[in-house]
């Protein structure tokens, strides 16, 4: 069948809920699936299943290469084959530092045995990663020691550091241990590092003094070392007393370290009928600190439900196979997606269309707003508003069942919430494996599903009582029935020309540039960044596009419009047609007005590394 998604379809959308209310429930015929099979899903799905999953997965401390994610990646595998999906396999990517795929410098495994934290003279354990691996900071390694503690602040930069001597001591840090790592470790020779970093920034920021962050030092590192992260309440009463005047010695003891070892992603396929050589493919990211319920077992559980309730409806005769084959995937995040796309070109010529979840479960407690993400200007396609039609069907039907207590299809779970979905059609934001597919050496359209914000993101406090399971099933819904769509759809045109081109400009304005067939992947990639690396390595110095207040502010959409986003879609839209002029106008038209001279020099240190060829 050939879909008509365009204007009027998608306007049919934007009705208010008071004027559904009272028409009759005649929308639905509008959408691109059939009554009875937007019945069937609404009743094979189960936000308990996809929870009772979770539960399982957030046991797990999940760190790329780690004992703890192969656990994670043999309970999906575990799970699907059980629910009887195809081809289930665990693919491993050899991972030890030095192997590339595209942009991605793979990361040595990490595992951690055991790690704790005691204040010496108190007799007090501060953390416990045994208890509680977060307290950890990834790419830890071993070490047994005993050393005061010295208060530097953020730590970030020389001035942090007047008038203490840190060497041979542990350092009490705001900043990620990361930030830190060079200066404290590198040059003024600390022993360790203690971090009281906070979770990324929102209006609940800093409020919740029990939190304890995932930390991260840096994975190729030459200076070894180990971090503890502790919460803003313990970090503040260590340095009300370092303040007058007394001596904290503490005793650190780690068990860690970082080895040769492998990227592991799960998949497994529900194969397609007339089509079955083309593929749609669910994805989500196993990987993250435990519990990391939201963040994001809720995606990883959520195609898995996606995937058993297609099974079984198909399975029974409830659904007709689709033309297509469907594929899941969990792999680690952005990593692992650039390790697979790298490595299995022909995943790549087959996967047309991709709906990706990334934060989809978060409950009342957690402030998310969920989001039905729209792909880059670089890449148009029709997919998002097959998502959008779905996701604005379950905001009408979940509004009308919490207004008035009946509902064709509330799509609420018996132990989950009644509240609407309210979810937003949100412009692209980054931030998760979708900028990977979306990136210009793959160009697969790209459905984003993702909560933000999320109070508890990246902390101890991301557990499974957060999630709603009524929350799983909407997104579930979304993403199943979106993906079912797309994969009988007849269209072959799944990504269209942006809007015309202004003026070519002249001059270095007239340049145009074109992407090398390698390295493929997004320039900054998980615990790596390719053009930073390369151009310094290069002897280039850092684009002014990076540098702080370039780009003047402009009237942006939430999440987007740093520099990262701007240099994300400058190569994007570098094509080979365009010149720097006209994706100079491109890249303002989506983010706001940034100077041509900022895009031009960026192109030109990407031409230098290698990235992209000068046309003309
Ligand atoms: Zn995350």
């Amino acid at each position: 069948m050939r879909l008509a998604l365009e204007g009027s379809f998608r306007r049919a959308f934007l009705v208010a809920p008071g004027l559904l209310l009272a028409a009759a429930p005649a929308y639905a015929q509008k959408l691109p699936l059939p009554e009875k099979d937007i019945a069937a899903l609404a009743q094979e799905l189960s936000g308990e299943t996809a929870k009772r999953n979770l539960e399982g997965i957030a046991r797990f401390h999940r760190q790329r290469g780690s004992e703890g994610f192969r656990s994670a990646a043999d309970l999906v595998a575990e799970r699907a084959r059980a629910y009887g999906l195809s081809d289930v396999a665990i693919l491993d990517f050899p991972a030890d530092g030095k192997i590339f795929y595209g942009t991605q410098r793979s990361r040595p495994a990490w595992d951690a045995e055991s790690g704790e934290l005691w204040d010496v003279k108190a007799n007090r354990k501060l953390a416990s990663f045994e208890a509680e691996p977060v307290a950890l900071a990834e790419d830890s390694e071993s070490a047994d020691v005993t050393a005061a503690l010295v208060d530097v602040g953020q730590g970030t930069k020389d001035a942090d550091y007047a008038g203490k001597n840190v060497k041979g001591k542990l350092v009490l840090t705001s900043a990620q241990p990361g930030a830190v790592q060079e200066l404290a470790v590198g040059k003024l020779g600390a022993a360790g590092i203690v971090s009281s970093a906070q979770n990324q920034r929102t209006a609940w920021w800093g409020e919740d003094e029990n939190l304890v962050r995932w930390g991260h030092l840096d994975s190729f590192s030459p200076h070894k070392t180990f971090a503890f992260m502790v919460s803003l309440k313990t970090a503040r009463a260590l340095r009300e007393r370092l303040e007058k005047g007394e001596e904290i010695r503490l005793h650190a003891t780690v068990k860690a370290g970082r080895h040769p070892g492998k990227y592991q992603i799960v998949t497994a396929t529900i194969p397609g009928a007339q089509l079955k050589e083309e593929e749609i493919a669910f994805s989500c990211h196993l990987d993250h600190q435990r519990p990391g319920a939201n963040d994001n077992a809720s995606g990883c559980v959520t195609i898995l439900e996606v995937g058993r309730t297609l099974q079984n409806l198909i399975g029974e005769g409830k659904l007709p196979r689709p033309a297509r084959t469907l594929r899941f995937l969990w792999p680690p995040e952005i990593e692992g997606t650039t390790t697979l796309l790298n490595a299995r070109p022909d995943l790549v010529a087959r996967i047309k269309a991709v709906v990706h979840m990334d934060m989809v479960g978060g409950g009342p407690v957690t402030k998310a707003v969920f989001h039905v993400t729209r792909g880059p200007a670089s890449l148009p396609s029709f997919v998002h508003d097959v998502a959008w039609a779905f996701a604005g069907f379950v905001n009408d039907e979940s509004y009308r069942y919490a207004a008035t207590g009946s509902a064709d299809h509330p799509l609420a779970a018996p132990e989950g919430g009644k509240e609407p979905l309210l979810a937003q059609d949100s412009p692209f934001t980054g931030g998760s494996d979708h900028v990977v597919y979306q990136d210009s050496s793959f160009r697969i359209p790209a459905i984003y599903l993702n909560d933000w914000p999320d109070r508890y993101i990246h902390t101890n406090f991301d557990t499974a009582a957060n999630i709603d399971p009524t929350k799983l099933l909407r997104a579930a819904f979304i993403g199943a029935a979106s993906g079912y769509v797309l994969a009988n759809s007849s269209r072959s045109d799944w990504t269209s020309r942006p809007a015309a081109d202004g003026p070519p400009g002249a001059g270095p304005a007239g340049l145009v540039y074109r992407r090398k067939p390698e390295p493929k992947g997004p320039m900054t990639v998980f615990g790596y960044d390719y053009f930073a690396d390369h151009a310094k390595a290069a002897k280039i110095a850092t684009p002014k596009l990076f540098q702080e207040r370039a780009i003047p502010e402009a009237p942006r959409a939430p999440e987007t419009g740093g520099p990262e986003d701007y240099a994300y879609e400058i190569l994007n839209f570098a094509d080979g047609k365009r010149t720097v002029q006209q994706i100079r106008d491109a890249v303002s038209a989506e983010y706001g007005p940034v100077d041509v001279a900022l895009v031009g020099e960026y192109l030109k240190a990407l031409a230098a590394i290698g990235v992209l060829e000068q046309m003309r």
